[in-house]
């Protein structure tokens, strides 16, 4: 048996940055080939897909993602990650499991182990997926577009969940949109540089910044019906180097979350029109440049498909371990899998946290904060339980 906890420890102790889980993607196909799993590594970069083909039946893909972000971790856990890296801009950041992919991860090793030990139980083929790069919303596209689906075959179903910052135990499922499309701009306004002393005879790009920045949050508030749900963040404004410098230039980095198409539409436009008329406001010498990037399709949940899935959960779990998901702001990009092969994508919650100590009014470390890490137990077991009970729904039952 894998010791599930060690290997738990092993991945949040050695996290690695998007794109470079070279370590993970190492230590997880080790875990996979003794049990019984042919394993092919190098996937869309850093991805590992097992095949356990056990006669006739469905052909059902459980998805972990593996990638860790640039967070210092403050858990005051034994375990916890010191590590730091070097970045795609060549900067050194700390590295942490933050979001909890290394639970994703464990938790689809001690799922594959035990459908591989039930294995007289069921027929099909088991498709497992460790995705990298989740947190740059490429990871699925690089490994559908480096041939998942032709070298391994096409699954019947995908199914994927998230750790989150609900109880431990518990699961939370949602039906239909779950998680919203992602989209980043950045955008760089061009002004006349000078000195600061005389802003007459130059065109002052922090001001045309600082006016986007306002009058973008007009899109939201203005511009979308009140029953649609939109997000804009200016999370990045950067811009000169002295205080007496007028600057040539001034950079924003814009997020934009939606949960539909026509929306989507509707706010891109908007942020792109609301910049160019601001820079012509100020009288700016260029038109300013866009460069959209990191783009994630909203994640939906197939009605029929989760139906039938939860159904398994209630007998598994019984109903008092069930809450029915809110829609998250947040995105994922496993959505890309079945939109890809034409099938359902099943995805849910699995809640990481004891609230046992928990008074009202305290702050629950959510996914992304320094202080991130869910409880191990019954973290992981359910993880686990929830990955091999959603499994056996789709395989063949041999009884
Ligand atoms: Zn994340
Ligand atoms: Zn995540």
């Amino acid at each position: 048996m894998t010791d599930l906890h060690a290997l738990y420890r092993d991945l949040h102790q050695h996290p690695e940055l998007s794109l470079r889980e070279f370590r993970t993607a190492g230590v997880l196909a080790d875990a996979l080939r003794p049990l019984g799993f042919d394993v092919t590594t190098g996937v869309g970069g850093t991805g590992v897909v097992g095949v356990l083909r056990n006669g006739d039946g469905p052909v059902v893909m459980l998805r972990a993602d593996i990638d860790a972000l640039p967070v210092e971790e403050k858990t005051g856990l034994p375990y916890a990650s010191t590590r730091r890296a070097t970045n795609a801009d060549g900067e050194e950041v700390p590295v942490a499991h933050a979001c909890g992919h290394d639970m994703h991860a464990t938790c689809l090793i001690g799922a594959a182990e035990q459908l591989a030990g039930a294995r007289a139980e069921w027929s099909g083929t088991l498709l497992v997926v460790f995705q990298p790069a989740e947190e740059l919303g490429c990871g699925a596209r690089n490994m559908v577009e480096d041939g998942l689906f032709e070298r391994f075959g096409k699954p019947d179903v995908v199914l994927a969940q998230h750790v989150g910052p609900l109880p431990a135990g518990m699961i939370a499922h949602g039906s239909g949109p779950v998680m919203a499309a992602s989209d980043s701009l950045r955008v760089t306004l061009f002004g006349r540089g000078g000195h600061g002393s005389a802003p007459e005879i130059a065109v002052d790009p922090v001001l045309m910044a600082a006016h986007v920045v306002v009058r973008l949050q007009g899109i939201v508030a203005r511009e979308i019906s009140p029953s649609e749900r939109a997000v804009v963040t200016v999370g990045r404004l950067q811009a000169g180097t002295k205080e007496n410098v007028i600057p040539e230039t001034a950079e924003i980095g814009v997020n934009i979350r939606t949960f539909n198409e026509n929306t989507r539409g509707i706010v891109r436009a908007a942020v792109e029109r609301v910049v160019r008329a601001e820079a012509a406001a100020s009288g700016a010498p260029r038109e300013p440049e866009f460069e959209w990037h990191d783009s994630t399709p909203v994640l939906v949940s197939d009605p029929d498909a989760t139906a039938r899935t939860v159904a398994a959960f209630t007998e598994r779990f019984g109903q008092e371990r069930l809450i029915p998901g809110a829609l998250v702001n947040s995105s994922e990009d496993v959505g890309v899998f079945g939109a890809a092969a034409g099938v359902p994508t099943v995805f849910w919650f699995f809640g990481g946290v004891d609230f046992s100590a928990w008074e009202p009014g305290k702050a629950v470390a959510m996914n992304h904060s320094p202080e991130f890490a869910p409880d191990l137990e019954p973290t992981l077991t359910t993880g686990v339980d929830a990955l091999v009970a959603a499994a056996r729904t789709w395989l063949r039952s041999a009884f």
